[in-house]
């Protein structure tokens, strides 16, 4: 059965897109840490992160810093932080999470956003690019 990111990718489930590439999809979490909060996933539907061929590995570290850099134009922080996690979703997939205090990355406290502010913030991030 394909996993959640799958019918994201595939436009099966909506989401909140940014970008995406011939290997990658990007688009905002739906429950976020903080504003901004961003999965970047590889199309091709991996389970963990560290059975990725070399050269998906390296290209999925590249894009998601060029996508934090983006973020970082968008959502005043103090820096973006870097998540692999996986536990919900077998699915490779980058958490980048604007940070100003270390529980922004903890997975504790979660921010709420109205369909308006995920739609300007994906957009937002998409034009920084
Ligand atoms: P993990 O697998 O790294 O523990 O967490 C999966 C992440 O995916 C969570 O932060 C969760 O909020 C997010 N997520 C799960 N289902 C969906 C979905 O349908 N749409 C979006 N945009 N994010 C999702």
């Amino acid at each position: 059965m394909s996993s959640i990111f799958t019918k994201i990718i595939n436009g099966e489930i909506p989401s909140y897109k940014i970008a995406e590439n011939e290997d990658f999809y990007v688009f905002l979490d739906i429950n976020p840490n903080a504003k901004g909060h961003t999965l970047v996933v590889p199309k091709k539907e991996i389970n963990k992160l560290f059975d990725l061929d070399e050269g998906l590995y390296n290209r999925l570290m590249s894009y998601s810093r060029k996508i934090a850099k983006a973020i970082e134009k968008v959502i005043p922080c103090e820096r973006i932080g870097m998540a692999v996690i996986g536990l919900e979703v077998p699915h490779v997939h980058v958490h980048l999470i604007p940070l100003q205090k270390m529980e922004d990355i903890q997975f504790i406290k979660k921010v709420k956003m109205s369909p308006q502010e995920f739609e300007t913030t994906a957009k937002a991030i998409a034009t920084n690019l």
